[in-house]
């Protein structure tokens, strides 16, 4: 089959299980598209022996009659989550050639399911950033306009997704990096409630708020992915929640209760915080989210106003909390226990000084002296403790607005994707485009990204959902809905 490219999750898995392909020559076409595409520089690293094994692997499972819903498929991690097939970079030159002796949670529950790793895709480094152009190696380009960035910090999976080089990808969401490169790229990303997904063996950012997702092309594919992912991992991560995982594709056939097949979202209120629809956001990306939003009222939702008070204190807020636990996971990377070490040095601390120095990026240096900073005796009660205290606030101000309606919606980011280089000087400028993205994270709900249309140049707008704790499955159900009901998650960027 020469179209293989052309099909997701689900198509690709029914194709290798009714042996239409199989997992071998899927494996194989991709990886041939993926370096035939090198130049988008969606991909790190391949380690093609290891991926034919496992597809080999996946193969023989099927023709032992044995089925799951991921067997033989593949896709592809972002280069934060260590591998043992592949290495692990984070996008930095710190962690150049490292190598895990394990696999990150996440990776092993969908190797379990018969998922089978392309490679690992390109990120900003450490996932600080919002284009993907703080990455150490290269930056991505979105294949919608290659002069323009894929978003970040997960560019390369939603690159790699848009451009078809595979049908899924692995992504992590700090403060918008799973949503914001799929609104960038027109394809569907979910970002859970925090602690719904395993941290284990994902390289720590901002521990309080990290969390890994799928990124797909519909909700559907992404319901098959995270219920692999999904579940507890008590043992290995403290903070991963003692909440079993869901069957979320089970879920999407379901209308909701008291729904009918016309009316799929009937009694489905959509709260709309007004801070996300105002004069900060450019008018192609409210046209377009608007657009969408008419659509979900003609499935039967309604949408009432509501509002988010401190959105705009979401930015502050994060950059001052990102960045201080940033600074403290950092401190491993010491030239001694991993990666990079200057090869002159004086002293022990002159050791330290240099292998950091020369191996992390600006972006990077950036963050570890704000985080420092904050923490620092003197300033940990005005800054950390006053964004800890705001924080809290900002969780509250959800569930307030969740009194008035069961998901809430708006745009992903104020603009659609900018151009490569635009932003690469201004980090004030990166930080407030996340302000859309921020508030979710801080207050660890589930968010995610729908393709809803195209703005300015072309160029992809997604919708952004988001809803209460574990809400996980009630999101991808109204997303399903909507796709069902329209095919922007289905256009593919010229030439791919
Ligand atoms: N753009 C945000 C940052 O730079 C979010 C990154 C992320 O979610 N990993 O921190």
């Amino acid at each position: 089959m020469s179209d293989l490219h052309t099909l997701g999750v689900a198509g690709l898995a029914a194709a290798i299980a009714e042996k239409k392909t199989s997992s071998v020559e899927a494996a194989q076409h991709l990886l041939a598209r993926a370096k035939a595409h090198a130049t988008l520089g969606a991909y790190l690293a391949f380690n093609e022996d290891a991926t034919l094994a496992r597809a080999r692997a996946a193969d023989a499972r099927i023709a032992a009659g044995e089925r799951t819903p991921l067997l033989g498929v593949p896709l592809a991690h972002k280069d934060i989550f260590v591998t043992k097939d592949f290495p692990t970079t984070a996008g930095s030159k710190i962690l150049e050639g490292y190598r895990s002796p394990f696999d990150a949670t996440v990776v092993q529950r969908l190797g379990a399911q018969g998922a089978v790793s392309l490679g690992k895709l390109n990120c900003d480094e450490f996932a600080m950033g919002s284009g993907n152009d703080n990455s150490a190696y290269s930056p991505v380009h979105n294949p919608w306009d290659v002069a323009r960035v894929p978003g970040g910090s997960s560019g390369g999976s939603a690159a790699a997704v848009a451009a078809r080089l595979v049908p899924a990808a692995t992504g992590t969401d700090t403060g918008g990096s799973i949503r914001q490169p799929a609104s960038f790229c027109g394809i569907t990303g979910i970002k859970p409630t925090y602690g719904r997904c395993s941290r284990y063996g994902m390289v720590a950012f901002a521990s309080s708020l990290d969390q890994a997702g799928p990124m797909a092309r519909s909700a559907a594919d992404c319901a098959v992915l995270l219920s692999a992912m999904a579940g507890p991992d008590i043992d290995r991560d403290s903070t991963s929640l003692d909440h079993p995982a869901e069957d979320y594709s089970a879920l999407l056939g379901k209308p909701r209760e008291g729904a009918s097949a016309a009316l799929p979202l009937q009694g489905l209120r959509i709260g709309l915080p007004k801070e996300f629809f105002g004069g900060g956001c450019a008018g192609d990306v409210i046209a377009t989210v608007r657009a969408a939003l008419a659509e979900y009222e003609k499935l039967g939702a309604t949408l009432v106003d509501i509002s988010l008070p401190r959105t705009e204190l979401s930015i502050p807020v994060y950059y001052i909390i990102a960045p201080a636990e940033a600074s403290s996971n950092l401190s491993r990377f010491d030239g001694v226990k991993f990666g990079h070490r200057a090869a002159k040095y004086d002293d022990l601390i002159d050791m330290y000084k240099k292998s950091r120095s020369e191996a992390f990026g600006p972006e990077v240096q950036r963050r570890i002296m704000i985080g420092t900073y904050v923490l620092s005796h003197g300033y940990y009660d005005a800054y950390y403790l006053k964004a800890q205290q705001i924080r809290r606030l900002i969780a509250q101000d959800f569930q307030s607005a969740f009194e008035r309606c069961d998901v809430i919606a708006g745009p992903v980011a104020p603009t659609v994707a900018w151009k490569i280089g635009e932003k690469s000087d201004d980090p004030l400028a990166n930080y407030l485009a996340d302000i859309y993205t921020l508030s979710t994270s801080l207050a660890g709900l589930p968010g995610m990204s729908v393709p809803a249309g195209f703005g300015a140049g072309g160029m992809p707008v997604g919708l952004q959902l988001v809803g209460n704790y574990f809400q996980e499955g009630a999101l991808l159900q109204t997303a399903h809905a909507f796709q069902q009901a329209t095919d922007w998650h289905t256009r593919a960027p010229q030439g791919y």
